[in-house]
């Protein structure tokens, strides 16, 4: 099961892999990306994520790319990598050039491609929830579109783990509770769902979507709006939902334990349904 990279079609160990020093990605933050997850040797949400790459390049006015080749280069690099429980990384920069602000005409976009095996978050971490802060939300006015340019989500994380916790929750200027360094947030309040709507201030979360469609079939309220930090602390359950985040009880925010502490009882229907989604029984 070795895990695999692949730059522009070039298949090597991860540690192999290198990319031109010109590559707008690296020097500029130019480049887009997506994670995907595996399940017992089979994506999930694929195409969604897909899409997202799309909307994202294009919102970066990206050259065009035919999708049917990125989606050929990802399955061919997952099924030589035969890693059954995988996280497949999926980038694309705008290409190679002499170092220049502008970019000018368009050019080719470089694929880079890694395989490797999900580490699992431990159980009791699952069962007993996360605890996490708050942070300002510093980051630009376009996170709906998924960039590599991810250092003020690395400072929130580091921030977290320094203080003893698993993440951090950004908070806008207003108070605005709006989403992990790298999941999204729900809130539950006498049995409604909460999220932040889709706006330029958060990513359009896959897992976001899948939990919302979850919502619908098991007829659960929710309602997709703007609530602030202190909803957050009167809130029953309070859940982290990512591609690996997976769905993930926090049970407490800068100290104050949310409901009782532990997983609540919509949480662990949500990431139940998650699971069987993902694992074709859902
Ligand atoms: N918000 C941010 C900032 C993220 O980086 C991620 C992870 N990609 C998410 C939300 C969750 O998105 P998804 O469910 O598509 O993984």
């Amino acid at each position: 099961m070795p895990e695999l990279a692949s730059v522009n079609g070039v298949v090597t160990p991860i540690e192999e892999a290198t990319v031109p020093i010109e590559d707008r990605g690296y020097q500029f933050g130019d480049a887009v990306y997506e994670v995907i997850a595996s399940y017992g040797g089979r994506l999930l949400a694929f195409e969604a994520h897909l899409q997202r790459l799309t909307r994202s390049m294009k919102a970066l006015a990206f050259a065009p790319m035919p999708l049917d080749s990125l989606r050929g280069a990802v399955v061919g690099l997952f099924e030589r990598a035969e890693i059954a429980r995988a996280a497949v990384y999926l980038q694309v920069s705008r290409g190679v050039a002499p170092r220049n602000h502008a970019y000018g005409a368009a050019m080719d976009p470089q694929i880079v491609i890694t395989v490797r095996e999900v580490v699992e978050k431990p159980a009791e971490l699952r069962e007993r929830g996360a605890a996490v802060i708050t942070v300002p939300d510093e980051r630009w006015q376009r996170c709906d579109i998924k960039t590599v340019q991810l250092v003020p989500n690395a400072m929130a994380k580091q921030k977290a783990l320094d203080a003893g916790a698993f993440d951090a929750i950004f908070i806008s200027r207003e108070g605005e509770v709006r989403e992990g360094t790298s999941s999204n947030l729900f809130a539950v309040r006498d049995g409604c769902l909460i999220t932040h709507p889709l706006t330029p201030n958060i990513l359009p979360g896959i897992t976001r979507r899948l939990v919302l469609d979850i919502c619908r079939r098991e007829r659960l309220t929710v309602e997709e709006r703007i609530f602030l930090e202190d909803d957050l602390f009167a809130a029953d359950e309070v859940f982290l939902c990512g591609t690996i985040t997976e769905v993930l009880p926090v049970a407490a925010v800068d100290g104050q334990p949310i409901g009782d502490g532990g997983a609540g009882a919509i949480t662990k229907r949500l990431y139940d349904g998650l699971l069987a989604l993902a694992v074709g029984t859902g």
